[in-house]
């Protein structure tokens, strides 16, 4: 996989907003269009190269509204110059049907979740026609995949879409680990799920997501294995230590840009961010 290459410059994602409810004890979490802008502007500058993104309506639910998208992917384009946007298709809270209509704005990437999950307290459903239509619209639009792997049988949806000729045989995919009810946070099962990898989509690149107070971790155990990217922002985690609230995504993404150094590596320009994931 591309990730074996460990001297590549590593990609930072910030996923800079979430679905949960801006709470007292998350106030960082960019809301407003023009939150997420300026908040996604500091990242940048900080090092993020990919900003993975949700929206929300003006009571703070998540949204699904194309135009919020494109607002946030217009102020990204000027402030942020090079950097992947990535739009979320991602369910909680989304009605089914309306979990594509962004791609209409055709973003760089969008995440695909090849499957369905228990999640902390919904099912996030992903029926495998679901899947198809969502792959089939990105494909029209030529908008990137982003897989999102929270169980092993993801990977076979992902190997399913490119036998189908829905993506292509380099996807890039993310390991997401630590969600409560879902994948465990365990150094073995990332190393079961690079194997499978390997075997059924020995192009890919890959990046690791660990959720809350794995977040750390979970970079730590991707580095190791030549990961491509890391992820990092306030959608996955809010704090920095179990005392401390992350002031920002930009701290965030600093704390990223120092595991990258501590592994031996370097952050990824906008243009190397763009090489390693196969985007123009
Ligand atoms: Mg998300």
């Amino acid at each position: 996989m591309a990730g074996s290459r460990s001297d590549a410059p590593v990609v930072i994602a910030v996923a800079i907003t979430g679905s949960v409810p801006r709470k007292a004890d998350n106030p960082a979490v960019p809301v407003t269009v023009a939150e997420q802008i300026e908040s996604t502007h500091r990242a940048f500058e900080a090092g993020a190269t990919l900003c993975h993104i949700h929206v929300r309506n003006d009571d703070e639910t998540p949204s699904s509204d194309p135009d919020r998208f494109a607002a946030v992917q217009e102020g990204l384009r000027r402030h942020c110059p090079g950097m992947i946007v990535q739009f979320s298709t991602g369910g909680r809270g989304r009605d089914p049907a309306s979990r594509g209509l962004s791609l209409q704005h055709r973003p760089d990437m969008a995440s695909l979740s090849t499957g369905s999950v228990n999640f902390p307290t919904i099912v996030y459903e992903n029926s495998a026609s679901l899947v198809s239509d969502l792959a089939g619209q990105m494909k029209q639009h030529g908008v990137r995949p982003e897989i999102e792997i929270f169980d092993l049988s993801h990977l076979h949806g992902a190997k399913r879409l490119v036998d189908a000729g829905l993506i292509d045989a380099r996807p890039h995919v993310q390991f997401v680990m630590g969600v409560q009810n879902a994948m465990p946070a365990e150094e073995h099962l990332l190393d079961i799920l690079l194997a499978e990898t390997k075997r059924i989509l020995p192009d890919a690149t890959w990046t690791a997501a660990g959720i809350g107070r794995y977040q750390a971790v979970v970079m730590d155990w991707a580095l190791t294995r030549g990961a491509d990217a890391v992820r990092t922002g306030l959608e996955d985690n809010i704090r920095v230590t179990k005392d401390r609230l992350a002031a920002s995504n930009a701290e965030l993404v600093g704390l990223a840009a120092e595991a990258v150094s501590r592994h031996g590596r370097r952050v990824a320009t906008p243009a190397e961010a763009r090489a390693a994931l196969g985007l123009a």
